[in-house]
């Protein structure tokens, strides 16, 4: 780990120490408080030798960002205990579903307009964001995917969530709206962490407005067509001060818009092709009279057959719009 980090733990170890101290002077027959002491010892003992961070078993660094939540770690997680790994699924299964509760509703519709989506992690949680919120005169649709994978994703996800859920009740034009998420966003994660994302707002007369933060180009299906709409600004969270152009569509009645993450177009089949944008226009082609269900389950059979691993590995998730006859 970093010095500083390493810093920042040996204060807050000490900080420790000092109130167990405190604790097992007026609770002096409170084994565990004597055993918690001798486990920050230990820590403080590590730092001082240089093995602070290292795990017991195969002497590999732990996750960094475990040691900052509990700097009494001492195995990596593949190597530990049974107790422990039971407690972390546990954890994780419960993670999982506060997730789940964060979806839209499976059936959301609003005036004029569908909405179908298929959200699926690589493990138990996603990094993948989703959500749809009425808004005045229509409703916004976001689809983004968090930089990473597991926990930490998952919980960047949720803080995207949150925000978003609350910039949205103060109904403000969308360019505006994404330079204020891309700010508290950029504040509260670190280097290297961003998001590429889709935000739209659609109207009950079919016009769309859009903001890509350097997320994959989405498909406006018309006639047959499908018509790719590419990014128009960088990631959200890259920069603290950013603008986010907004892009203008109009779907006429029978028209649907496609957005997925990076889970399907850098899946791989057993030749080692990547599945890429291309097919993603040609599957969104082929479908394009399908009802909204229909076409992403028909889509995602494509996807399966195409896979060549049975076991995913990015999270994936699939979004169809659709404004109805
Ligand atoms: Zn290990």
């Amino acid at each position: 780990m970093a010095t500083t980090e390493n810093a920042y733990i040996r204060s807050e170890l000490e900080v420790r120490r000092e109130r167990l101290r405190a604790a097992s002077q007026s609770h002096a027959t409170d084994t565990s408080i004597s055993q918690l002491l001798s486990s920050v010892d230990a820590a403080l003992s590590r730092l001082q030798a240089g093995t602070f961070g290292i795990c017991e078993e195969c002497h590999d660094t732990i996750e960094a960002e475990r040691l900052l939540c509990d700097p009494l770690v001492r195995f990596c997680l593949d190597h530990l205990s049974a107790d422990e790994q039971r407690a972390l699924e546990k954890d994780l299964v419960l993670a999982a579903r506060i997730q789940r509760a964060l979806l839209p509703r499976p059936d959301w519709s609003v005036d004029g307009w569908r909405a179908r989506y298929h959200y699926e992690p690589a493990s138990l949680v996603s990094g993948d964001y989703c959500d749809l919120i009425e808004s005045e005169g229509g409703f916004l649709f976001l689809l983004g995917d968090v930089s990473g994978k597991g926990v930490a994703a998952s919980m960047l996800m949720s803080h995207l969530h949150a925000t978003f859920r609350t910039l949205a009740e103060q109904h403000l034009p969308l360019q505006k709206m994404m330079e204020h998420a891309n700010r508290l966003f950029a504040e509260s994660t670190t280097a290297g962490q961003f998001a590429t994302m889709v935000v739209g707002h659609a109207r009950t007369d079919g016009k769309v407005e859009y903001v890509s933060a350097g997320h994959l180009p989405l498909f406006h299906i018309s006639s047959g067509c499908a018509r790719p709409c590419e990014s128009t600004g960088v990631p959200l969270g890259m920069f603290c001060t950013t603008s986010f152009p907004v892009c203008e569509l109009a779907l006429a009645p029978g028209d649907k818009l496609l957005l997925y993450t990076d889970g399907l177009t850098e899946m791989f089949n057993a030749a080692g092709d990547e599945y890429g944008v291309a097919r993603v226009q040609a599957l969104a082609r082929k479908h394009s009279a399908t009802e909204p269900h229909a076409m992403l389950a028909a889509c995602l059979e494509e996807i399966r057959s195409f896979s060549a691993s049975a076991k995913q590995t990015d999270d994936l998730t699939l979004m169809v719009l659709h404004r109805a006859n």
